[in-house]
């Protein structure tokens, strides 16, 4: 995307955190003045880490990898998160705008297929900035938005044109799930309307004549134990809402981590019966594009 229009969205964004509304919690702090709300971060950006990342699925890892960057704090409360240290602990380095759009450069001089941007909510309007300068310095990867479908609708539009594929988590559609594991009661109809926002800017995922990832929408969805994560209702929301050929990987690897031990009906690992019965239930809603590493 040209750099003057990235400036102009950086520039939209970078107001709105005077009293900041980027995503659903609408915090209302002023973090230009290094304020806090619920994500932990500021004014700058907090990147934990970047490089090739092998370990993504299919399409965007190729040959090369994808080109992760994980950025630290996180605006969703999951009670079970892997990374705690990085979402909640908000362990890294604050970068500038100049330092981000450097990472990103670097990432595309390591060749890899894509710029994974790993939890980018809360920093949308960093990123849009980091963009901006990087594409005026030639930057031209496609760009991935690996989040957890925690966003709201305004800010996805300001990110059309700027993001290539947009890769959110569908985690629940159980409003009493997403408040009892994440403190968003909420999620379930805000992750609709921004996945259904995702699907019109990008489409069903596309492929080159490699099978590398150029643009469009992919969905994970983590299966949770005990149907703590609504799968049924997930399913049919995406095969009946968005499309059959939605491309979904449906997670096996749910672990407890950070504080699932407090929530006893969450503190083991799946069984493999219960990925099963997901995948079955998948394929028999017709959903043609299941990324189903799990069996
Ligand atoms: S981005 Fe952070 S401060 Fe802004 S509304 Fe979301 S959680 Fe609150």
């Amino acid at each position: 995307m040209d750099a003057n229009v990235l400036e102009r969205k950086a520039r939209r964004l970078k107001e709105r955190l005077r009293a900041c509304d980027i995503c659903p919690r609408r915090c209302g702090v002023d973090r230009s003045s290094g304020e806090r709300g619920t994500c932990g971060i500021g004014a700058r950006a907090v990147v934990a880490s970047w490089g090739p990342h092998f370990g993504e699925e299919a399409p965007l890892v190729g040959r090369n990898g994808s080109g992760t960057v994980f950025f630290s704090g996180c605006s969703l409360c999951c009670v079970f998160c892997q990374n705690y240290g990085i979402s909640r602990l908000a362990e890294g380095e604050e970068v500038s705008a100049e330092e981000l759009a450097g990472i990103f450069l670097d990432v595309e001089r390591a060749g890899c297929h894509n710029l994974n941007l790993v939890t980018p909510t809360h920093a949308t309007p960093q990123i849009a900035e980091g963009l901006g300068l990087a594409a005026a310095r030639g930057f031209s990867l496609p760009v991935v938005y690996n989040c957890g479908g925690y966003e709201r609708v305004e800010t996805l539009r300001e990110l059309e044109g700027a993001v290539d594929i947009y890769m959110p988590d569908l985690k629940f559609l159980d409003p009493a799930f997403s408040a009892r594991y994440c403190d968003a009661p909420d999620y379930p109809d805000i992750a609709r309307a921004a996945i259904r926002e995702m699907a019109r800017q990008v489409g069903p995922l596309a492929v080159d004549g490699k099978g590398i990832a150029v643009r469009g929408l992919l969905v994970r969805h983590l299966v949770m134990p005990g149907g703590a994560s609504s799968t049924k209702e997930v399913i049919d929301f995406l095969a009946d809402g968005i499309g059959r050929d939605t491309y979904l990987n449906l997670m096996d690897q749910y672990r407890p981590c950070g504080e699932a031990d407090r929530f006893p009906e969450i503190s083991r690992p799946i069984s493999r019966k219960e990925w099963e019965e997901a995948r079955d239930y998948a394929l028999a809603r017709g959903m043609t594009r299941l990324d189903r590493r799990g069996g």
